[in-house]
């Protein structure tokens, strides 16, 4: 009885051709109150009951710890991230509230140089492919510090950007970029529209895994996308997680994991058809996917939304067998790197890290590599410098201590900077140094 007034929860969106039910979770409070909570897709809404991979406790992955804080309580959350048996999303339950972790965030897009040529590329791409000019309007979520749209300020097209954290939205503002600071949905989507200001191109680059409230989130872009406009979004893919072992790419930040067939269900479900889709290098493999109205048949479904949706099919995404191998895969990949660090310790051989990224804080933590296996890591960016790691504890030093301390072994953290790394430090083979690789398998190089 409880349970039936508990899951009538239904939200109506109204989409141009037809209206679309949307069943909405009850809040966790109520359900645990009625004693029946579980966790539930965050999309569809059924049960979650199947792991995909379980990396134990951890940290904020981007809570760097100085000295002081050592000897204090540090907040550890659980890494254990399912995989829906009815729309296959992959996710992790949401620990720590979206305002924690996102109105001061210290990433400034800005500070990455290929990032922002990945930005100065698109706008040139979107400009020309669907025509925009001084009449169009373009709306970026999650805009951050206004690197992407500062491009498009720059062909006098209006933009706006949306962005909560506080910090970097005034950066943005400050360089010309007109910014709003809110999380973006249906409640400030109707505000905008209700301004007038709907977008002919929506961009939201990295942000759909970071959405708690991903119907909210994708509805609030139905509402302001104008008739014949265009919705870009980029997120890693999940078929390149799989495949590349990319396990230490999840985060708690990180709360949905995407594949092509997936995002296309979530889209379709709020009236957006996806007609297009390209396979970027960028974050480990990610996709950008092109949505638009469902009835606006001026752009035709492509070929490459019909070649990748097969290419998941083959690989077998809409099995839940691909979901349960990866578990075992990375247990695995930990005992492997285990091994390797055992054997060199027991050898007398001295290691160390490279690199303070997010990702290095998922792997040494799931491993429980502490200073017992790395003496310290080095970082070139200053703010992390004589910090220490969240949960592991590791010194971060700058890279000039790899040089003082001749190392036999410097494992890569950001192993997908992994060439340009051994590149920079290539001067500890004169000692005999070595690299180690721990993604997607443990390797010396
Ligand atoms: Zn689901």
């Amino acid at each position: 009885m409880v349970e039936r007034q508990l899951r009538q929860h239904k939200v109506e969106i109204d989409t141009d051709e037809d209206k679309v039910m949307i069943e909405l979770p009850e809040t966790k409070d109520v359900q645990k109150e009625a004693g029946l909570y579980q966790s539930r897709c965050r999309f569809c809404d059924a049960p979650l009951s199947h792991t995909f991979v379980d990396l134990g406790m951890s940290p904020l992955c981007e809570s760097y710890l100085s000295a002081e804080q050592l000897n204090q309580m540090e907040p550890f959350y659980p890494l254990h991230v399912y995989v829906c048996d009815r729309c296959y999303l992959v996710q992790l339950e949401q620990y720590v509230s979206a305002e924690d972790i996102f109105t001061e965030y210290a990433y400034f897009s800005s500070y990455a140089d290929t990032w922002l040529q990945h930005a100065s590329c698109y706008t040139d791409l979107m400009v020309e492919r669907f025509g925009l000019n001084e009449e169009s309007h373009v709306v970026e979520v999650a805009s951050n510090d206004g690197y992407l749209l500062q491009y498009f300020v720059e062909k006098n097209i209006p933009v706006l950007g949306v962005e909560p954290a506080a910090n970097v939205a005034k950066v943005a503002i400050e360089k010309g970029v007109p910014t709003r600071i809110e999380f973006f949905g249906v409640h400030s989507a109707q505000q905008m529209a209700e301004e007038g200001l709907y977008a002919d191109l929506i961009a939201g680059n990295n942000v759909l895994a970071q959405v708690p409230d991903l119907n909210d989130f994708v509805a609030g872009m139905k509402i302001l996308l104008k008739p014949q406009g265009v919705i870009t979004i980029e997120f890693p893919h999940l078929m390149c997680l799989v495949e590349e072992n990319q396990f230490d790419t999840i985060y708690h930040e990180h709360f949905s994991y995407f594949s092509f067939i997936t995002a296309e269900k979530i889209f379709a479900a709020h009236g957006l058809t996806l007609f297009d889709v390209e396979e970027l290098p960028t974050h480990g493999g990610s996709l950008r996917i092109y949505a638009r109205h469902q009835k606006d048949d001026s752009m035709p479904v492509g070929e490459r939304v019909i070649e990748l949706r097969q290419r998941e099919l083959d690989a077998g995404l809409t099995s839940m067998d691909y979901y349960a191998a990866f578990d075992e895969q990375v247990k695995e990949t930990k005992r492997k790197l285990l091994d390797f660090l055992i054997e060199a310790r027991r050898a007398g051989k001295v290691v160390v890290g490279y690199g303070a990224p997010g990702k290095g804080n998922t792997l040494l933590n799931y491993c429980g590599i502490r200073t017992d296996f790395l003496d310290f890591t080095v970082d070139r960016n200053p703010y992390k410098q004589g910090k220490f790691l969240p949960g592991t504890h590791i010194p971060i030093f700058e890279p000039g201590r790899i040089t003082e301390k001749e190392p036999d072994y410097v494992l890569i953290l950001p192993w997908n900077f992994k060439d340009e790394i051994m590149e920079q430090m290539k001067h500890i083979r004169d000692w005999g140094g070595k690299f180690v690789v721990p993604i997607p398998e443990p390797g010396v190089y």
